[in-house]
């Protein structure tokens, strides 16, 4: 592990360097004077001076090499559409889009707000408005009216950019409603609505003044050349509010030029994609990882990237690994929740196909189970790589780092601190660190490395007192995440901290009870709440989907698995982790972004109001939820 400690190490003993030869991966209109402004803690500001522009980086720079190479290869399954753009093609188009943002008024610093499914137009608009120097804020189009507004009111944009709907399962969801009941809702008036007509039939009506067809205004601008808005470095890119699990979305604010230097940069240490391959990101552009590696981080690397509309199973389980095979995928981008959903299926579905192109799966967005790993790593034959990091930082803080050096992985860490991240674990009472195999708060000693969130949006005091003021006599960043770190130096991310179960006096973070229910091989996935409990404190309860349902069939069957599983709990936790009850449900309440409702179950298995459920992924689940916990259990 010498490459990676000695690259780790420069990269925090002389920031300064390290991050100048960095800076070189992408263009600068105008050098920077200085690396790094830390003059004011904890706010850093990186490449301070120099002038570039993100959409410079993704597309133009690319053109002389790269003009008939693949850009972005879109699949939609929903659709049957599928589309390779070309980098030549890619910029003509976001020229077009630019050209239209333009005509409607938009110019460096107004903001645009996209709420659109997953179609060529959502990354072409992020990427006119970064060619513009506006601010796009993206919106998961999952999300409803209500939190549309509030979002509105935030960001406050001119445009708003959207689809007559999106589609899912083979179902169409028309968004336009959605975008005229949250503009109903929202204080703010904005100027333009402008709205991608898919031909699904939705019906939509423009209303006139304010709603625009897109392909009419798109029209009027064919041969748009546009030129890019060179922007100092620390101006903003985007906003992006966090996947709202802990009920209290944020407004991250992103910079520019530390941002493209950190995607590029994470491109080849991390993710390992040269120039010219392929990379195949599974997530939604309306999250974190689909902004930093659907849209800019391959196009910024000239690198292809794949934007896929539809479900893991549909047509049929194997259709992430029938375009592994078409397109040759050298690096894929998953979760772990999608990866649990293929390991469900007949694991026959991978064998159909050639994956010899493939050489890394990396996972983010929730714990990577050992079984789960395990299960992708046998199946595929590919280097499983688990990553953690937030919308607050953009890119990865804790990964195996394969293009700096190739150290050996162990199932259920996501190895070592990225280079640039001055990763702690610290005791949240007392602000101490925490020795080996000790649990701590995973915090981050500022400055924060280049692509991290610069603030919160127009809320510079919040952004100090929600991630800087955990710790006592320090001013140190805190990913509200626990962790522990081994003998080897893996780590270990045990959970939130916000997910802790207190019983009898005992502390068990809910991801410490879920990972010995998950050991027990008839069971896929598992949630674990605390309940409150008046002679204990609390008590966990477990909700678990079973991989296969015939282990249900009778009551005989269903009290033995129940029996079976407490029996693991106990081998693998110890009995004080054993849950006061085990409920076996089909499906679990997630976010969109896959990520669990936790502190939904929990509220309902209290009986109480679920709370804020705008982003829930299937609402069936809480129904599930809520039949189980009315049934007597055997
Ligand atoms: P909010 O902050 O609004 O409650 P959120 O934290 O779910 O939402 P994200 O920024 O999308 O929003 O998610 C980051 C969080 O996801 C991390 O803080 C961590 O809890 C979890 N996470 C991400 N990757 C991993 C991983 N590899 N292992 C464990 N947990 C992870
Ligand atoms: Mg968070």
């Amino acid at each position: 592990m010498g490459r990676y400690q000695d690259h780790h190490r420069a990269s925090l003993a002389d920031r300064e360097s390290f991050w100048r030869r960095e800076s070189t991966l992408i263009d600068w209109q105008r050098p920077f004077d200085t690396v790094l402004d830390y003059s004011r803690p904890p706010f850093a500001r990186w490449y301070v001076g120099g002038h570039t522009n993100i959409c410079h980086n993704a597309l133009d720079r690319h053109l002389a090499t790269r003009r008939d190479q693949a850009a972005l290869i879109y699949i939609s399954t929903e659709t049957g559409r599928e589309r390779i753009y070309s980098y030549g093609e890619l910029h003509a188009e976001v020229n077009r889009c630019a050209a239209v943002l333009r005509e409607l008024g938009v110019g460096p610093g107004d903001r645009v707000l996209i709420y659109m499914p997953m179609v060529p137009e959502a990354a072409i608009a992020m990427l006119a408005c970064t060619r513009l120097g506006a601010i796009h804020s993206v919106v998961f189009g999952g999300f409803a009216p209500a939190s549309l507004a509030t979002r509105i009111d935030d960001a406050q944009p001119k445009v708003l950019f959207t689809a007559e709907g999106g589609m899912r399962g083979g179902r169409t969801i028309a968004y336009k409603p959605l975008v005229d009941e949250a503009l109903d809702l929202a204080q703010h008036r904005l100027s333009s609505v402008v709205v991608v007509d898919r031909g699904l039939g939705t019906g939509m009506r423009l209303r006139p003044g304010r709603d625009l067809d897109y392909a009419t205004l798109r029209a009027r601008h064919e041969r748009a050349a546009v030129p890019c808005a060179w922007l100092e470095s620390s101006e903003p890119s985007y906003i992006l509010y966090t996947s709202g699990t802990t009920g209290k979305p944020k407004g991250v604010q992103r910079d520019t030029g530390g941002y493209a230097v950190a995607l590029a940069s994470s491109m080849r240490s991390i993710f390992c994609v040269a120039p010219g391959a392929t990379m195949f990101t599974t997530s939604d552009v309306g999250w974190v990882v689909g902004h930093s590696y659907i849209v800019y981080g391959p196009l910024i690397n000239g690198s292809t990237t794949i934007l896929y509309e539809g479900l893991p199973i549909r047509p049929d389980p194997g259709i992430w690994w029938q375009i592994v095979e078409k397109y040759r995928v050298c690096t894929m981008f998953s979760s772990p929740t999608a990866i649990r959903v293929l390991k469900k299926q007949d694991d026959a579905y991978l064998k159909r196909h050639d994956l010899s192109s493939l050489r890394y799966l990396f996972l983010a967005g929730e714990p990577l189970d050992e079984p789960t790993a395990h299960w992708a790593a046998d199946n595929l034959g590919v280097a499983i790589v688990d990553n953690y990091w937030q919308t607050e930082t953009g890119w990865p803080i804790l990964s195996a780092q394969p293009g700096v050096e190739d150290a050996p992985r162990k199932f259920g860490s996501p190895s070592f601190p990225v280079y640039g991240y001055d990763v702690r674990l610290l005791n949240a009472t007392s602000g101490e660190e925490a020795g080996v195999n000790e649990k701590g708060v995973l915090a981050l000693e500022p400055p924060l490395p280049p692509g991290c969130m610069s603030t919160l949006w127009r809320d510079d005091r919040r952004f100090v007192e929600t991630y800087f003021a955990t710790f006592p006599g320090r001013q140190t960043y805190s990913t509200f995440d626990w962790a522990l770190k081994d003998d080897d130096g893996y780590y270990f991310v045990l959970g939130r901290t916000d997910d802790v179960i207190n019983v009898a006096g005992h502390r068990l973070g809910t991801r410490e009870i879920e990972e010995a229910v998950q050991a027990h091989k008839g069971i896929a996935e598992v949630a674990v709440v605390g309940v409150a409990d008046p002679i204990k404190g609390q008590s966990p309860v477990a909700f678990a989907v079973v991989r296969d349902i015939a282990s249900l069939a009778t009551a005989a069957s269903t009290a033995q698995l129940r029996e079976e599983v407490l029996k693991t709990v106990d081998r693998e936790l110890g009995a004080i982790g054993r849950p006061s009850a085990v409920h076996f449900v089909t499906l679990l309440p997630k976010t969109r972004s896959g990520k669990l409702l936790r502190r939904s179950i929990q509220a309902m298995a209290e009986g109480r109001d679920p709370g804020d459920l705008t982003t829930i992924e299937d609402p069936a689940a809480l129904e599930e939820i809520r039949r189980v916990l009315a049934a007597p259990q055997g």
